[in-house]
C-alpha cells in the first residue's frame, strides 16, 4: 500500500476505463478470458458504490479477426470497414460479460463533431450521467465507421480523457500492453526502470514516450502521456497499467504500487474551459496588441475590441479562435461573440463605438473572460 496512492484515491467515485487493442485481443482475435476477467473487476466495483464509464477498442482488431486479415490496415476505408464488422462482436462479448454479473452495458459511438457541437456535447454528458445513475455501464468507442480525419479522435485515449472531462471523473485508468512509463523504451533496453509515480508531466517525461505501437494499438505511449497531460490539467489524476495483469482493477483502487500515477495539478479549468481548450478546433486568429496582452494574462480580463490589431481566417458568432500577440506567440484561446467581418470592421474601436459601426451591438466584449482559455506558455505556432 502507497500512502501517496491511497490519498488520491481517497474521494474517488467516478472512474474513467479506457482498454486497448492491445489488452483485449490476442492471436484468436478479441481474448474472451481478459475481457471476461477485467468485467468482473469492473463489476465488482460497481458493486461497491463505484459509477464507471468504459472507453475501449477493439472493433477494428476484432473485424481483422473475423476476416482473416493479418498486419496493419493502411486506407481509411478499410479500417471503417474492418470496424463495422469488430465493433457489433465487441459488444456482445461485454455484454455477454457483465450480464453474467446481472449488469447492462450501453453502446456509445462518437466522433470529435459530437463533442465540439455544444448541444450535442451537453446531450451525451445528460446521457451518461442518467447511465450512471441506472448503474448501466456506458461503454464508448470511436465510430470508426463514419470518421474520417476531420472528424476523427484521432485515437482513443484522447476520447477516452474528453469523456473523463464530460462525466468529471475522479480518476483515469488507461490500461495498455504495458506496465506503463518507462524511464526509456522497454523493448529497446533491458535497463528500463517503470516510473511509479509522476509529479508533472515536463518535457523530460513527454521525452520518455514514444509513438511505437503494437500490431493492433494506436499511439503508443506517447499519445497516453498526451491524454494524461490533458486528464492531469483538470484536476484528474491518471493511472496507466497493464491491462492483461490479474486483478489489475482492484490492485489500483487497493493503493498497491502498479503502473505509473500522474498526479492532478492544482489548477484545475472547468468543464467548459476544458472543451475550448482541447476539444474544438480554432477557426482564425484574433492578433492583440500589449495592453490586451497584459489585461487578459495578468488581469483575467475580457477581450474588447480596442485591443484587436488584425482578424485571420474566416469565422462565425460563437466559433473557436486563436488570440496571439504580435510576435506570433499564442496566449490563448476563446469563443468569438462577432463573425470575422464584424471584427474587422470593429477592431481598434472602443465598446460603445460598436453600435454605430456594425448597427447593432450584442455584447461589449469580442470575447468573454469565461469563453477564453489562457494557454499558460507562450508556444510560437507557425502559420
Ligand atoms: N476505435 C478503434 C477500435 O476500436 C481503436 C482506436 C484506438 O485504439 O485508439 O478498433
Amino acid at each position: 500500500m502507497n500512502s501517496k496512492r491511497l490519498e488520491t484515491l481517497a474521494h474517488t467515485k467516478k472512474i474513467l476505463i479506457k482498454i486497448g487493442s492491445a489488452v483485449l485481443s490476442g492471436s484468436e482475435g478479441l481474448d474472451l478470458k481478459i475481457i471476461d476477467a477485467l468485467v468482473q473487476e469492473m463489476c465488482d466495483l460497481t458493486r461497491r458504490g463505484f459509477s464507471i464509464v468504459l472507453v475501449t477498442s477493439g472493433a477494428i482488431a476484432s473485424g481483422k479477426h473475423r476476416l482473416n486479415i493479418t498486419g496493419k490496415l493502411k486506407s481509411i476505408p478499410e479500417k471503417q470497414a474492418a470496424a463495422a464488422v469488430g465493433q457489433g462482436r465487441l459488444m456482445r462479448v461485454y455484454s455477454k460479460a457483465f450480464e453474467k454479473n446481472n449488469l447492462f452495458v450501453a453502446q456509445i459511438l462518437l466522433t470529435l463533431s459530437d463533442l465540439t457541437d455544444r448541444q450535442r456535447y451537453l446531450n451525451i454528458r445528460n446521457t451518461l450521467s442518467t447511465l450512471m445513475e441506472w448503474h448501466v455501464t456506458p461503454i464508448i468507442n470511436e465510430n470508426d465507421s463514419v470518421a474520417v480525419d476531420e472528424i476523427k479522435f484521432g485515437d482513443n485515449d484522447n476520447l477516452a480523457a474528453m469523456i473523463a472531462n464530460i462525466i468529471e471523473a475522479d480518476l483515469f485508468i488507461n490500461l495498455t500492453a504495458t506496465d506503463g512509463l518507462y524511464d526509456c523504451n522497454p523493448s529497446e533496453s533491458k535497463k528500463a526502470k517503470l516510473i511509479p509515480l509522476v509529479c508533472e508531466i515536463t518535457d523530460e517525461i513527454e521525452g520518455m514516450a514514444t509513438s511505437e505501437t503494437s500490431s493492433v494499438g494506436t499511439g503508443g505511449m506517447k499519445s497516453k502521456i498526451i491524454a494524461a497531460k490533458k486528464v492531469t490539467s483538470i484536476g484528474i489524476p491518471c493511472i496507466i497499467a497493464a491491462g492483461k495483469k490479474k486483478k489489475i482493477l482492484s490492485d489500483i483502487m487497493a493503493g498497491k504500487e502498479v503502473g505509473t500515477l500522474f498526479l492532478p495539478q492544482t489548477s484545475r479549468l472547468n468543464s467548459k474551459k476544458y472543451w475550448i481548450a482541447n476539444t474544438l478546433r480554432p477557426r482564425g486568429r484574433l492578433i492583440i496588441d500589449d495592453g490586451a496582452k497584459k489585461a487578459l494574462l495578468d488581469k483575467g480580463k475580457s477581450l474588447l475590441p480596442s485591443g484587436i490589431t488584425a482578424v485571420e481566417g474566416e469565422f462565425d458568432t460563437g466559433d473557436p479562435v486563436h488570440c496571439m500577440d504580435s510576435e506570433g506567440n499564442l496566449l490563448a484561446k476563446g469563443l468569438v461573440n462577432y463573425a470575422a467581418n464584424d471584427i474587422r470592421k470593429i477592431l481598434g474601436l472602443k465598446t460603445p463605438q460598436i453600435f454605430s459601426v456594425l448597427g447593432h451591438k450584442d455584447y461589449d466584449e469580442v470575447i468573454h473572460r469565461d469563453n477564453l482559455v489562457i494557454t499558460g506558455d507562450t508556444k510560437k505556432i507557425k502559420s
